[in-house]
Protein backbone atom coordinates (compact mmCIF):
# COMPACT_ATOMS: atom_id res chain seq x y z
CA UNK A 1 0.00 0.00 0.00
CA UNK A 2 1.09 3.32 -0.71
CA UNK A 3 2.51 5.29 2.92
CA UNK A 4 2.89 8.58 1.38
CA UNK A 5 0.49 11.25 2.24
CA UNK A 6 -0.29 13.64 -0.05
CA UNK A 7 -1.48 17.19 0.95
CA UNK A 8 -3.94 19.56 -1.29
CA UNK A 9 -3.54 23.48 -0.97
CA UNK A 10 -3.71 26.51 -2.71
CA UNK A 11 -1.50 28.99 -3.54
CA UNK A 12 -1.57 32.30 -1.89
CA UNK A 13 -3.44 32.93 1.38
CA UNK A 14 -3.94 29.37 2.32
CA UNK A 15 -0.76 28.37 1.66
CA UNK A 16 1.01 31.29 3.86
CA UNK A 17 -1.29 30.09 6.56
CA UNK A 18 -1.28 26.93 7.05
CA UNK A 19 2.81 26.55 6.62
CA UNK A 20 2.73 27.74 10.49
CA UNK A 21 0.31 24.65 11.57
CA UNK A 22 2.54 22.35 9.57
CA UNK A 23 5.54 24.11 11.58
CA UNK A 24 3.73 22.66 14.36
CA UNK A 25 3.70 19.52 13.06
CA UNK A 26 7.42 19.55 12.46
CA UNK A 27 6.71 20.05 8.79
CA UNK A 28 8.35 22.74 6.53
CA UNK A 29 7.63 22.35 2.91
CA UNK A 30 11.13 23.20 0.82
CA UNK A 31 9.95 24.98 -1.91
CA UNK A 32 8.08 28.08 -2.65
CA UNK A 33 5.24 27.80 -4.69
CA UNK A 34 5.45 31.28 -5.54
CA UNK A 35 8.18 31.34 -6.91
CA UNK A 36 8.61 27.68 -8.00
CA UNK A 37 6.36 25.94 -11.29
CA UNK A 38 5.84 23.07 -9.74
CA UNK A 39 2.71 21.60 -8.38
CA UNK A 40 4.38 18.84 -6.49
CA UNK A 41 6.30 20.16 -3.67
CA UNK A 42 8.32 18.34 -1.00
CA UNK A 43 8.35 18.44 2.30
CA UNK A 44 11.51 17.91 4.68
CA UNK A 45 9.38 14.43 5.50
CA UNK A 46 9.96 11.99 2.44
CA UNK A 47 6.60 10.31 3.14
CA UNK A 48 4.55 13.70 3.05
CA UNK A 49 4.38 15.82 -0.39
CA UNK A 50 2.12 19.14 -1.26
CA UNK A 51 0.47 19.56 -4.32
CA UNK A 52 -0.66 22.88 -5.61
CA UNK A 53 -4.23 23.09 -6.95
CA UNK A 54 -7.02 25.73 -7.39
CA UNK A 55 -8.63 26.60 -4.10
CA UNK A 56 -11.87 25.51 -5.56
CA UNK A 57 -10.16 21.97 -6.80
CA UNK A 58 -9.22 20.87 -3.19
CA UNK A 59 -12.22 18.99 -2.02
CA UNK A 60 -12.25 17.60 -5.34
CA UNK A 61 -9.01 16.50 -5.14
CA UNK A 62 -9.23 14.80 -1.82
CA UNK A 63 -12.57 13.55 -2.52
CA UNK A 64 -11.66 11.37 -4.94
CA UNK A 65 -8.49 10.26 -3.13
CA UNK A 66 -5.82 12.05 -5.27
CA UNK A 67 -5.05 13.92 -1.82
CA UNK A 68 -5.44 12.55 1.28
CA UNK A 69 -5.90 15.80 2.78
CA UNK A 70 -6.42 19.75 2.20
CA UNK A 71 -7.25 22.87 3.22
CA UNK A 72 -10.27 24.75 1.76
CA UNK A 73 -12.42 27.68 2.33
CA UNK A 74 -15.76 26.67 3.87
CA UNK A 75 -16.93 29.07 0.69
CA UNK A 76 -15.34 26.10 -1.32
CA UNK A 77 -17.14 23.42 0.67
CA UNK A 78 -20.67 24.71 0.64
CA UNK A 79 -20.25 24.95 -3.27
CA UNK A 80 -18.91 21.37 -3.28
CA UNK A 81 -20.98 19.90 -1.16
CA UNK A 82 -18.25 18.08 0.94
CA UNK A 83 -19.50 14.47 -0.54
CA UNK A 84 -16.31 11.71 0.65
CA UNK A 85 -15.07 14.47 2.81
CA UNK A 86 -14.34 14.12 6.63
CA UNK A 87 -14.07 17.83 8.32
CA UNK A 88 -12.46 17.14 11.50
CA UNK A 89 -11.37 21.06 12.32
CA UNK A 90 -12.25 24.08 11.61
CA UNK A 91 -8.28 26.13 11.70
CA UNK A 92 -9.89 29.63 11.94
CA UNK A 93 -7.53 30.58 9.19
CA UNK A 94 -8.55 32.80 5.85
CA UNK A 95 -11.04 34.45 7.62
CA UNK A 96 -13.58 36.33 6.21
CA UNK A 97 -17.23 36.86 5.81
CA UNK A 98 -19.84 36.11 3.11
CA UNK A 99 -21.86 39.02 2.64
CA UNK A 100 -24.35 40.33 0.11
CA UNK A 101 -23.64 44.01 -1.61
CA UNK A 102 -25.45 46.28 -3.99
CA UNK A 103 -24.18 49.62 -5.50
CA UNK A 104 -24.39 52.82 -3.20
CA UNK A 105 -27.64 53.78 -4.68
CA UNK A 106 -29.93 50.80 -4.71
CA UNK A 107 -32.91 50.19 -2.10
CA UNK A 108 -32.17 46.90 -1.34
CA UNK A 109 -34.57 46.72 1.73
CA UNK A 110 -37.48 48.01 -0.98
CA UNK A 111 -36.30 45.34 -3.29
CA UNK A 112 -36.55 42.33 -1.26
CA UNK A 113 -40.13 43.53 0.21
CA UNK A 114 -41.67 44.36 -3.30
CA UNK A 115 -40.92 40.44 -4.06
CA UNK A 116 -39.33 41.37 -7.54
CA UNK A 117 -36.86 38.86 -9.24
CA UNK A 118 -33.95 40.21 -7.53
CA UNK A 119 -30.41 39.69 -10.18
CA UNK A 120 -28.04 38.44 -8.29
CA UNK A 121 -24.52 37.78 -9.84
CA UNK A 122 -21.98 35.17 -8.06
CA UNK A 123 -19.26 32.82 -7.85
CA UNK A 124 -21.33 31.57 -4.80
CA UNK A 125 -24.38 29.96 -6.21
CA UNK A 126 -25.25 27.49 -3.95
CA UNK A 127 -24.71 29.23 -0.98
CA UNK A 128 -26.75 32.45 -2.46
CA UNK A 129 -29.28 29.90 -3.81
CA UNK A 130 -29.87 28.77 -0.11
CA UNK A 131 -29.85 32.07 1.51
CA UNK A 132 -32.24 33.55 -0.44
CA UNK A 133 -34.65 30.71 -0.78
CA UNK A 134 -34.25 30.75 3.04
CA UNK A 135 -35.52 34.47 3.43
CA UNK A 136 -38.11 33.60 0.48
CA UNK A 137 -36.50 36.03 -2.09
CA UNK A 138 -37.14 35.07 -5.54
CA UNK A 139 -33.48 35.79 -7.61
CA UNK A 140 -32.67 35.14 -10.71
CA UNK A 141 -28.85 33.96 -10.14
CA UNK A 142 -25.51 34.77 -12.71
CA UNK A 143 -22.56 32.72 -12.88
CA UNK A 144 -19.17 34.21 -12.24
CA UNK A 145 -16.11 33.71 -11.60
CA UNK A 146 -14.28 36.38 -10.88
CA UNK A 147 -14.57 40.41 -9.90
CA UNK A 148 -18.29 40.18 -8.74
CA UNK A 149 -17.95 43.70 -8.06
CA UNK A 150 -18.24 45.07 -11.33
CA UNK A 151 -21.42 43.18 -12.14
CA UNK A 152 -24.19 45.75 -10.13
CA UNK A 153 -21.61 49.17 -11.81
CA UNK A 154 -22.66 48.23 -15.39
CA UNK A 155 -26.14 46.80 -14.67
CA UNK A 156 -25.58 43.30 -14.90
CA UNK A 157 -26.98 42.69 -11.92
CA UNK A 158 -28.51 44.12 -8.72
CA UNK A 159 -26.74 42.36 -6.33
CA UNK A 160 -23.44 40.12 -5.27
CA UNK A 161 -22.70 37.69 -3.07
CA UNK A 162 -19.08 37.67 -2.91
CA UNK A 163 -16.32 37.41 0.08
CA UNK A 164 -15.52 40.70 2.19
CA UNK A 165 -12.88 41.00 4.87
CA UNK A 166 -11.86 44.92 5.08
CA UNK A 167 -14.24 45.99 2.67
CA UNK A 168 -12.26 47.90 0.76
CA UNK A 169 -12.91 46.55 -2.51
CA UNK A 170 -16.68 46.75 -2.02
CA UNK A 171 -15.77 50.46 -1.11
CA UNK A 172 -13.42 50.87 -3.94
CA UNK A 173 -16.70 50.26 -6.56
CA UNK A 174 -19.29 52.19 -4.66
CA UNK A 175 -20.73 48.76 -3.42
CA UNK A 176 -22.23 48.80 0.40
CA UNK A 177 -22.51 46.24 2.18
CA UNK A 178 -26.12 44.93 3.12
CA UNK A 179 -26.21 41.58 4.03
CA UNK A 180 -23.98 39.15 6.11
CA UNK A 181 -24.99 35.50 4.97
CA UNK A 182 -21.96 34.00 7.45
CA UNK A 183 -18.73 33.56 8.74
CA UNK A 184 -15.84 31.88 6.82
CA UNK A 185 -12.79 30.62 7.41
CA UNK A 186 -10.69 27.13 6.38
CA UNK A 187 -11.05 23.37 7.33
CA UNK A 188 -9.08 20.17 7.32
CA UNK A 189 -10.60 18.15 4.91
CA UNK A 190 -9.85 14.46 4.95
CA UNK A 191 -10.42 11.78 2.62
CA UNK A 192 -12.72 8.96 4.37
CA UNK A 193 -11.10 6.17 3.22
CA UNK A 194 -7.17 7.75 3.79
CA UNK A 195 -8.07 8.30 7.39
CA UNK A 196 -8.91 4.50 8.26
CA UNK A 197 -6.25 3.04 6.09
CA UNK A 198 -3.60 5.83 6.83
CA UNK A 199 -5.22 6.76 10.18
CA UNK A 200 -1.35 6.23 12.53
CA UNK A 201 0.35 9.22 10.04
CA UNK A 202 -2.48 11.27 9.34
CA UNK A 203 -3.55 11.36 13.46
CA UNK A 204 -0.24 13.35 14.88
CA UNK A 205 -0.76 15.88 12.13
CA UNK A 206 -4.43 16.62 12.71
CA UNK A 207 -3.41 17.37 16.38
CA UNK A 208 -0.71 18.86 15.55
CA UNK A 209 -3.16 21.26 13.79
CA UNK A 210 -5.80 21.47 15.58
CA UNK A 211 -3.52 22.52 18.60
CA UNK A 212 -2.26 25.38 16.97
CA UNK A 213 -4.87 26.54 15.03
CA UNK A 214 -6.43 27.10 18.83
CA UNK A 215 -3.68 29.50 19.45
P1 LIG B 1 -8.88 31.67 -7.41
O1 LIG B 1 -7.97 32.80 -7.03
O2 LIG B 1 -8.18 30.42 -7.82
O3 LIG B 1 -9.99 32.08 -8.30
P2 LIG B 1 -9.91 32.02 -4.81
O4 LIG B 1 -10.06 33.46 -5.06
O5 LIG B 1 -11.06 31.32 -4.15
O6 LIG B 1 -9.59 31.19 -6.10
P3 LIG B 1 -7.99 32.61 -2.82
O7 LIG B 1 -8.15 34.06 -3.10
O8 LIG B 1 -6.64 32.03 -2.59
O9 LIG B 1 -8.60 31.76 -3.99
O10 LIG B 1 -8.91 32.26 -1.60
C1 LIG B 1 -8.83 31.02 -0.95
C2 LIG B 1 -9.82 31.01 0.19
O11 LIG B 1 -9.49 32.04 1.12
C3 LIG B 1 -11.27 31.25 -0.22
O12 LIG B 1 -11.89 30.07 -0.57
C4 LIG B 1 -11.83 31.87 1.05
O13 LIG B 1 -12.23 30.87 1.95
C5 LIG B 1 -10.66 32.63 1.63
N1 LIG B 1 -10.67 34.06 1.24
C6 LIG B 1 -11.00 34.58 0.05
N2 LIG B 1 -10.88 35.93 0.05
C7 LIG B 1 -10.48 36.26 1.29
C8 LIG B 1 -10.15 37.49 1.93
N3 LIG B 1 -10.26 38.66 1.29
N4 LIG B 1 -9.71 37.46 3.19
C9 LIG B 1 -9.57 36.29 3.85
N5 LIG B 1 -9.88 35.10 3.30
C10 LIG B 1 -10.32 35.07 2.05
MG1 LIG C 1 -9.22 35.30 -4.58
Amino acid sequence: MNRQLTLALSKGRIFEETLPLLQAAGITVTENPETSRKLILPTNDEALRVIIVRASDVPTYVQHGAADFGVAGKDVLLEHGGEGLYQPIDLNIARCRMSVAVSAGFDYASAVKQGARLRVATKYTETARQHFAAKGVHVDLIKLYGSMELAPLVGLSDAIVDLVSTGSTLKANHLVEVEHIMDISSRLVVNQAALKLKRERLQPIIDAFEQASKR
